[in-house]
C-alpha cells in the first residue's frame, strides 16, 4: 500500500514537472548543438581562411609592371652653351691629305701604309698657318720627322698641334686668340716632304687623336 503510495506520487511528480524536464532537456540540447556547431564552425572555417590568406599573401605583382624611367642625366651634358668651333688653320687653303685614322695610306715619303693621324692643308708659297681657337701655347719644338711643331692648349684636354711649320712665331706660354699666326706653311717635316709644304694640323682629346672634322663648322667640312 505504501509503496504504491509511493509510486503514485512519484507518477505525479513525474507526471507535472515531465514537461519541464523535457524543457530543460531540450534548452541544453539546443545549447550543446549550438556551442559544437559553433566550435566545429570556427575549425571548419579556419582551414578554409588560411590556405585564402596564404594564397593571397604569396601572389606578388609581376616584375614587368615595374617600370624603371628612362635616365634622362646624360641630357644636360648636350647642351653646352658655347660648342668650340674651329676655324681653318690655313685662310684659303687646299686640303693636301685628309684625316684617316681608320684606314691605312700610303705614303710616298716614308715608303710605307700608315694611318694619317690629321689634315694636311696646303697653300701659296709663304701661307700663313692660323690658331684655330682661342688658348695658350703648350710647346714649341722641332724634330726631322715632324719639323717645327706648335702645339695650343685649349682647355679640358683639347689641344691642337701644328706641324711642319716655318720658323714659329709664337713661344711657349704665349696666349692665344683665334685666328693669330703660328707661322707659316714649309716642308720642314721631312715624313711628308713629298707633300710639298703644308701644315700637318692633328687634335687630341685628353692625349687621345681625335677626329679634327668633329670640331669644324659644318661649312667648312
Ligand atoms: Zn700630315
Amino acid at each position: 500500500m505504501k509503496s504504491k503510495v509511493n509510486t503514485q506520487k512519484v507518477k505525479a511528480f513525474f507526471k507535472k514537472y515531465m514537461y519541464y524536464m523535457i524543457m530543460g532537456v531540450c534548452i541544453l540540447a539546443i545549447g550543446a548543438m549550438i556551442t559544437v556547431a559553433a566550435v566545429v564552425g570556427t575549425k571548419d572555417n579556419n582551414p578554409d581562411q588560411t590556405p585564402g590568406n596564404l594564397d593571397q599573401g604569396t601572389v606578388t605583382p609581376p616584375d614587368d609592371e615595374v617600370v624603371t624611367p628612362p635616365d634622362d642625366d646624360d641630357t644636360p651634358v648636350d647642351t653646352d652653351p658655347d660648342p668650340i668651333v674651329f676655324t681653318m688653320p690655313v685662310s684659303g687653303g687646299t686640303l693636301v691629305k685628309d684625316y684617316t685614322m681608320d684606314t691605312l695610306v700610303w705614303s710616298t715619303t716614308l715608303k710605307q701604309y700608315q694611318v694619317h693621324n690629321g689634315i694636311d692643308f696646303g697653300g701659296e708659297e709663304g701661307a700663313k698657318v692660323l690658331a684655330v681657337y682661342d688658348g695658350v701655347v703648350l710647346s714649341v719644338s722641332y724634330d726631322a720627322l715632324n719639323g717645327n711643331v706648335v702645339t695650343i692648349d685649349h682647355g679640358d684636354g683639347l689641344v691642337t698641334s701644328y706641324s711642319s711649320l716655318s720658323e714659329p712665331a709664337v713661344t711657349v706660354g704665349q696666349i692665344i686668340k683665334q685666328g693669330n699666326e703660328l707661322g707659316t706653311i714649309s716642308t720642314s717635316a721631312t715624313s711628308e716632304m713629298s707633300d710639298g709644304a703644308h701644315v700637318h694640323f692633328s687634335v687630341t682629346l685628353d692625349g687621345a687623336v681625335v677626329n679634327p672634322y668633329d670640331y669644324f663648322a659644318e661649312g667648312d667640312k
